[in-house]
């Protein structure tokens, strides 16, 4: 089966021969007061329940290219695992849908295991942490310490709170 390759200004994002469908959408967000730009990957195989993967952080003037590669062609090494979830190890067979950024994937219960934590002062998932200095860095948009305060760490995988609101957005809308 053919395999579809997507890459955000270059830099590759999915690969995958499960991939059946990649939308690009542009909509309001009225609680934010703001326009998303998002890329969603409706993902599936073999009977499975479908899965979408979702792009939360595209920005005006990003540049998305979709590669179909054939069959054969070697499939480059190095990439972000996005097949599961960064933070929990949970393979896609076993979650719901699957948030996507440049270096990490969050699936949908640790987005609201994490949301717990941080508007309920719930308690932490086993194994992560709240960073407040260190080297980490958000998977999403790159930042460290201190220009954003409190990075979520589980599993060598980071998600500042911004990104956690951005991609709750999106699982909320996609849910609907
Ligand atoms: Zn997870
Ligand atoms: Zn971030």
């Amino acid at each position: 089966m053919a395999a579809f390759e997507i890459s955000v200004n270059g830099e590759r994002r999915f690969v995958g021969e499960y991939v059946k469908a990649i939308t690009l959408a542009a909509d309001w967000v009225a609680h934010r007061q703001g326009e998303r730009i998002s890329v969603h990957v409706g993902a599936g195989g073999h009977g499975e329940v479908e899965v979408q993967y979702l792009g939360a952080d595209l920005r005006p003037g990003d540049e998305i290219s979709i590669r179909v590669l054939a069959e054969d062609e070697d499939r480059p090494e190095g990439l972000p695992e996005t097949e599961s979830c960064s933070f929990c190890r949970s393979d896609k067979r076993h979650i719901g849908s699957l948030v996507a950024g440049s270096q990490v994937a969050i699936c949908d219960r640790c987005l609201v295991a994490f949301q717990a934590v941080v508007t309920r002062s719930a308690a932490l998932p086993i194994g992560a942490s709240i960073q407040e200095l260190g080297y980490a860095r958000c998977g999403f948009c790159q930042k460290a310490p201190p220009e954003v305060a409190g990075l979520l760490v589980r599993n060598d995988a980071a998600l500042c709170p911004e990104c956690l609101r951005a991609c709750l957005d999106l699982y909320t809308t996609s849910d609907e």
